[in-house]
C-alpha cells in the first residue's frame, strides 16, 4: 500500500516536522501495510496557518464557483473509488462490497449534494429593514473517527468547503490511508492551496494541538463521547464553536402490530454491518414479551448467517473490548443465544456476530456503547414500558420503530428522544440531518442543516 510519508499542507505533500510514525495494520491478518507520520502540534501550527492565509480568499469565491470545485471533488472520488474502498478495506477490515457501496459510494453521494447545496443555498435573505448574510465561520478543525473514514471525512470537508471555511483534518490513527487518498482527491481536483490541509498523528498529540489551536475557529469533532467531553470543554473555555457527533446506544422498536420477522431480521443486519462498528446502529432490540422468543430465534439465525461474511473490528483492542462486552452481560444474567466471547479465527481481529436476550435496561450492554457485533434483545411488557426503555440511556443518536400501520410507528417515534428514527425500516437519506440528542452530540450533520453548522449571520440594517 502507498502511502505518503509528509503532511499534505497549502497544496504539497511536506516532510513532517519529526520522523515518528504511526503502522498502520490490516485487521484481517494483522499484518502492517503501512506508515504514516504521526504529527506533532508544529505540523499542526503550519496547516493551520495555511488555512488561515487561504480563508479570505475562499470566503470571497463566489458560492457556484466553490460548488464547482466540490463537483469536481466528486467526480475524482467517483473515479478513484474501487482503489479508496481498497485502501478502506485493507485498513479497516470492511468487506470490499461494502466499502465500495457504503464507505465510498454514500461520501461521493454526500459530496455531490453539497456541491448543489453550495450552487443553490440562500448565503443571503431580506428580513424586514435587515439584509442577512450567511458568512463563513472561518478555519475549522476537523477530528474523525475511523469506523466509516471516508464518510466521517466528506461530511466535515464538504459542507465547510460550500460555506467558504478552510479546514484541517486530523484523521483517526486506525485509518490515515484513505485520509491521504482524499488529500490526494482534493489535489486532482484542482481545488487552491490550503483550503484543505492534512496532519496525521495520535489523538492526544495532534488531534488534542489541533483542537486547542487558537487559529481554528470551529472544531468539528467526531469520536467518543468521552473525548467529545474534553473537546467540548477546551472549545468552551476559549468561545469557540464546536460540533460533536459521539456515541450511540439506539433503540429498534418492535410493536406488537409489525411484520415481526422483516423488523427483526432487518435490525440484525444493522447492527451487523460494518461489523457493528456503526455509531447509529440499533443496538438495542426492544420487543413484546408476547413476542419474545419468537424474535430471539428469528435473531439468533439470522445473525449466525453473518459468521463467514462479517469483517474483522478495526484492532486488537477494539476486539477485546467486544469480547470483554459480551462476557459481562453474560456474568450480569444475560443470555447467550449465538456467538460469543470466543476468538472465532486464528488470525484476524473477528468478533462472532453476537445475540445476547433476556437483557435487562440497567444491565451493561444495555446501556454502554459497544461498538461491535454484539445484539441485546429486551423485553417490555406495554408501549409506556418499551418508551422507559428506549430513551432510559445517556445516549439519542438513532433509532428505528415498527407498526402495522405507519401511522403507529410515527406516534411512538415522535416520543423518543433521538435525532434519528427509520419507520418501517425506512432507508438512509444523506440529505436529512445526522446528529444527537443528549450525550450523543451537540450540532447535525449533512443536507442543509450541516451546512449552516458552518455559517455565521450578520445582519446589515437599512
Ligand atoms: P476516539 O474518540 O478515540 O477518536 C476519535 C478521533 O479523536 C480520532 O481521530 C482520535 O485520534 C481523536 N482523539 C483522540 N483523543 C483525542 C484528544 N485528546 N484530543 C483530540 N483528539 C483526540 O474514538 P474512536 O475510537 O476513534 O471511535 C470510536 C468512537 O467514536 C465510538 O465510541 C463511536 O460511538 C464514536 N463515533 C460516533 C459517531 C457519530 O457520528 N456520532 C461516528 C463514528 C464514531
Amino acid at each position: 500500500m502507498k502511502a505518503h510519508d509528509g503532511m499534505y499542507i497549502d497544496g504539497e505533500w511536506r516532510p513532517a516536522a519529526t520522523a515518528d510514525t504511526i503502522a498502520v495494520v490490516n485487521p484481517a491478518d494483522e499484518q502492517v501495510i503501512a506508515h504514516v507520520p504521526a504529527g506533532t502540534a508544529e505540523d499542526v501550527d503550519a496547516a493551520v496557518r495555511a488555512a488561515r492565509t487561504a480563508f479570505p480568499g475562499w470566503a470571497a469565491t463566489p458560492p457556484a464557483e466553490r460548488a464547482a470545485h466540490l463537483a469536481a471533488l466528486r467526480d475524482v472520488l467517483t473515479a478513484r473509488a474501487d482503489e479508496i474502498a481498497e485502501t478502506v478495506t485493507a485498513e479497516l477490515g470492511s468487506p470490499l462490497s461494502f466499502s465500495q457501496k457504503v464507505q465510498v459510494g454514500l461520501p461521493i453521494a454526500v459530496a455531490g449534494s453539497y456541491a448543489e447545496l453550495a450552487a443553490t443555498y440562500a448565503f443571503e435573505e431580506k428580513v424586514g429593514n435587515s439584509t442577512v448574510y450567511q458568512e463563513p465561520v472561518g478555519v475549522v478543525g476537523a477530528i474523525t473517527p475511523w469506523n466509516y473514514p471516508l464518510h466521517q471525512i466528506v461530511a466535515k470537508v464538504a459542507p465547510a468547503l460550500a460555506a467558504g471555511c478552510t479546514v484541517v483534518l486530523k484523521p483517526a490513527e486506525d485509518t490515515p490511508l484513505t485520509a491521504q487518498s482524499f488529500a490526494e482527491a482534493v489535489d486532482e481536483a484542482g481545488i487552491p492551496a490550503g483550503v484543505f490541509n492534512l496532519v496525521t498523528g495520535l489523538g492526544p498529540v495532534a488531534g488534542q494541538a489541533l483542537a486547542s489551536h487558537e487559529g481554528v475557529d470551529l472544531v468539528s469533532f467526531t469520536g467518543s463521547t468521552a473525548v467529545g467531553r474534553q473537546i467540548g470543554a477546551t472549545a468552551g473555555a476559549a468561545v469557540k464553536r464546536v460540533a460533536l457527533e459521539l456515541g450511540g446506544k439506539s433503540a429498534n422498536v418492535i410493536l406488537p402490530s409489525a411484520d415481526l420477522a422483516k423488523a427483526v431480521n432487518v435490525g440484525v443486519a444493522n447492527v451487523m454491518s460494518n461489523s457493528g462498528q456503526t455509531c447509529s446502529a440499533w443496538t438495542r432490540m426492544l420487543v413484546h414479551a408476547s413476542q419474545y422468543e419468537e424474535a430471539v430465534e428469528l435473531a439468533a439465525d439470522a445473525a449466525a448467517k453473518y459468521g463467514e461474511r462479517i469483517g474483522p473490528v478495526v484492532n486488537a483492542k477494539q476486539q477485546q473490548r467486544v469480547r470483554s462486552y459480551i462476557e459481562t452481560g453474560v456474568a450480569e444474567g444475560a443470555r447467550l443465544v449465538t456467538g460469543g466471547p470466543e476468538v472465532p479465527r486464528e488470525q484476524g481481529y473477528f468478533v462472532s456476530p453476537t445475540v445476547l436476550a433476556d437483557v435487562t435496561p440497567e444491565m451493561t450492554v444495555a446501556q454502554e456503547e459497544i461498538f461491535g457485533p454484539v445484539l441485546a434483545i429486551l423485553r417490555y411488557e406495554d408501549e409506556e414500558d418499551a418508551l422507559r426503555i428506549a430513551n432510559g440511556t445517556v445516549y439519542g443518536l438513532a433509532g428505528a420503530v415498527w407498526a402495522g400501520e405507519e401511522s403507529e410507528a410515527v406516534a411512538f417515534a415522535r416520543r423518543l428522544d433521538t435525532g434519528q428514527v427509520n419507520i418501517n425500516g425506512g432507508r438512509f437519506n444523506p440529505l436529512a440531518p445526522f446528529g444527537g440528542y443528549k450525550q450523543s452530540g451537540v450540532g447535525r450533520e449533512l443536507g442543509s442543516h450541516g451546512l449552516s453548522e458552518y455559517l455565521q449571520t450578520k445582519s446589515l440594517q437599512f
